[in-house]
């Protein structure tokens, strides 16, 4: 399928790896040149030339902390006047919900609520006058059911959600169209991490804690940041012009509900 976008210009944040990584791989393949930015230059200038010589188009890298206002103002010149901005940065940590205090949750609202609101506060205006635009904020499973260990993250990503709901609404008659993705369970450093955790926790090896945590997947496996990346391109597609405001869970059937 021909997603339509090829020659347009897209900001994906927290991209030298991971889903980040799969989100620009896919976008690259239809033909969108890019700003890329992660923190680490070395990881981000390999991705960014693998995806270079893999797909042809043109890719600026930031190194920056995405979700300092320094790092955002670094980004934010590189990405002037893109039309697709995919909001992204590292997960919050895991811990009780005695562990956290009012800096901790500071931290994380500001990670993965208030950064993605101020990208999209940047951005959103051009888009609007140039009449297109599409914006995709990587959220998480954890909004729809809540996992216990990441109180931060489920905290902080409902938040932006709300946000996402009714400024997807307001933007969506001006051409710009507004979603957000949630993955489940994917074979990434992240995912590795929280098998390491779950390992410690439980006294058993990380393989085996893999091997738990695919079990309750009904597609028995975590899933590829290619078919993430993939379900990202197509909702900055042309074609998904009449999806408002909607949270799209990739989670191999993990979340047991029906709707
Ligand atoms: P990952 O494999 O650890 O990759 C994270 C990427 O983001 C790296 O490129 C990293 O590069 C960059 N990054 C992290 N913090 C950054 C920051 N402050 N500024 C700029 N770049 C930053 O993680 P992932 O699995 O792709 O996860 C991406 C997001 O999805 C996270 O928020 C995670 O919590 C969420 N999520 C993941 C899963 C999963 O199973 N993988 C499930 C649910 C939710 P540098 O370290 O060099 O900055």
């Amino acid at each position: 399928m021909d997603l339509g976008i090829s020659g347009k210009r897209a900001l994906v944040c927290a991209s030298s790896k991971g889903l980040g990584l799969g989100c620009a791989e896919a976008l690259a393949e239809a033909g969108v040149n890019l700003v890329m930015n992660a923190r680490g230059a070395e990881a981000l200038e390999a991705s960014a030339q693998a995806i270079r010589d893999a797909y042809g188009v043109n890719v600026v890298t930031v190194a920056a902390d995405v979700t300092t206002p320094e790092g955002q103002q670094k980004v934010l010149e590189a990405a002037e006047g893109v039309d697709i901005l995919v909001t992204n940065a590292g997960g919050p940590p895991p811990g009780l919900w005695t562990d956290w205090d009012r800096e901790d949750f500071i931290k994380a609202l500001d990670a993965n609520m208030l950064t993605p609101i101020a990208l999209i506060k940047a951005l959103v205006p051009g888009m609007i006058e140039r009449g297109w635009g599409r914006v995709v904020n990587i959220t998480s499973v954890s909004v729809k059911s809540p996992v216990p260990v990441l109180g931060l993250s489920n905290a902080a990503r409902a938040g932006l959600t709300g946000y996402v709901a009714g400024t997807a609404r307001q933007v969506a008659g001006k051409g710009v169209i507004m979603n957000n993705l949630q993955p489940g369970l994917h074979a990434t450093d992240r995912a590795e991490a929280l098998d390491g955790g779950a390992a410690k926790a439980q006294g058993i090896s990380v393989e085996d804690a893999k091997k738990q945590r695919c079990a309750t997947i009904p597609a028995g496996r975590y899933g590829t940041r290619q078919e993430f990346g993939a379900t990202c391109a197509f909702m900055c597609s042309q074609h998904a012009g009449f999806m408002v405001g909607q949270n799209i869970l990739l989670d191999g059937g993990a979340t047991n509900t029906t709707m």
